[in-house]
C-alpha cells in the first residue's frame, strides 16, 4: 500500500461470471451472474421474508437460499394454504399429491440479453418427508438428501397443517419434461413424452369406464396410472366395440413433428383376441395383428 494511486476498500473474490447477457442487477448495478440473478444481492432478498414456525427449518432453508445461484433454483418455504386443489395420487409412486401453488413456479422467460422473471405455472407435486415431527434434524437430513440427489426439481417445503407432516413441493418428472414433447393442456408444463404428460394424462384414462369387475378395473387402472406414453395405454374394451377380429375404436397413435404432436386413433384396426387362462369366456385380451 505504498503507492496511493487508488483508494482500496477491501478484498473480495469474484467466483461468478458476471455477464451482460444476464441483465443488470437493480440493486448493485453490476451485470447479473446468471439470467436475471445477481449472486451478491438476490439470495439475501429471498432469505428475509418467511417463517415456517420452526427456527431450525428456517435456518436450513435460508442456508440453501443464500447459496442459490439461479433464480429458478431457489427453494422456498411454502405455507400449506398456498397449495390448493390438492388431489391424492394413488399409483404407489413417490408422488403423493398434486396441487396448484397460488404463488406459482419460478420461471425465466425470454432469451439471451432480455431475460425476465416470471411465475405463471402453478401445478406442483407433493411428497411426504417420512420423519417423526419430533426430530427436526432427521427431517432436515432427509430433505437435504433429496436436494443433493438432484433427481427432480424441488420448489420448496411445506407442512400439512392438519397432520403436521412435512412435504416436499416439487416437479417429479422435471427431467423428462422437454419442449419437443409439446405443452400439457392441464398443468401447462412441457409434456414428459410426445403429446403425453405422465402426471396429468393417466388420470383422464382411469375415468369414465368400468368392466363391472372391481378387480379387473383396479388391475387395468394400475397399468393406466403408470403409462408413460399415449400409445401404451391399456384399455378396457367393450366386446361390442369389436367387429369380427376388428377394434372399431382403432389403435392409439401419436403423429406430427417437433412443432406439434397430436394424438388420434387409427380408424379401426385388426386385433387378435386371446382368452385368458382361468377366466370366463368374456375375459380376453387384445393384441394388434401385424
Ligand atoms: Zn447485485
Ligand atoms: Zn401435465
Amino acid at each position: 500500500m505504498k503507492v496511493e494511486k487508488y483508494r482500496i476498500h477491501g478484498i473480495t473474490q469474484n467466483t461468478e461470471t458476471e455477464c451482460f447477457q444476464n441483465g443488470t442487477c437493480e440493486h448493485c448495478k453490476r451485470f447479473n451472474t446468471s439470467p436475471v440473478w445477481c449472486q451478491s444481492c438476490d439470495p439475501w432478498k429471498s432469505a428475509q421474508k418467511f417463517t415456517s414456525g420452526n427456527e431450525e427449518i428456517d435456518n436450513f432453508i435460508k442456508e440453501l437460499q443464500i447459496k442459490a445461484t439461479e433464480y429458478d433454483k431457489v427453494i422456498e418455504w411454502i405455507p400449506f394454504d398456498r397449495l390448493v386443489n390438492r388431489k391424492e395420487i394413488k399409483n404407489k409412486s413417490e408422488v403423493e399429491f398434486m396441487a396448484d401453488w397460488l404463488d406459482c413456479i419460478r420461471i425465466i422467460k425470454g432469451e439471451s440479453g432480455n431475460y425476465t422473471r416470471s411465475r405463471t405455472i402453478s401445478r406442483v407435486e407433493l411428497m411426504k418427508l417420512h420423519c417423526s415431527q419430533a426430530s427436526t434434524l432427521k427431517l432436515i437430513e432427509n430433505f437435504k438428501n433429496h436436494v443433493q440427489l438432484d433427481k427432480y426439481r424441488i420448489h420448496g417445503i411445506t407442512q400439512d397443517t392438519e397432520t403436521g407432516e412435512y412435504m416436499i413441493v416439487f416437479d417429479f418428472y422435471h427431467q423428462k419434461r422437454k419442449p419437443i414433447n409439446g405443452i400439457c393442456e392441464d398443468c401447462k408444463r412441457y409434456n414428459t413424452y410426445l403429446a403425453w404428460c405422465q402426471l396429468c394424462d393417466p388420470w383422464r384414462e382411469v375415468q369414465g369406464w368400468t368392466s363391472n369387475d372391481k378387480d379387473i378395473d383396479d388391475c387395468i387402472k394400475e397399468f393406466q396410472l403408470k403409462a408413460t406414453a399415449y400409445e401404451n395405454v391399456i384399455e378396457w374394451i367393450h366386446f361390442d366395440r369389436l367387429e369380427g377380429p376388428k377394434q372399431i375404436d382403432g389403435k392409439r397413435i401419436v403423429d406430427g413433428d417437433s412443432e406439434r404432436y397430436t394424438r388420434f386413433r387409427k380408424t379401426s384396426c385388426e386385433v387378435a383376441i386371446k382368452t385368458l387362462p382361468g377366466s370366463q369366456k368374456s375375459d380376453s385380451f387384445l393384441t394388434e395383428v401385424g
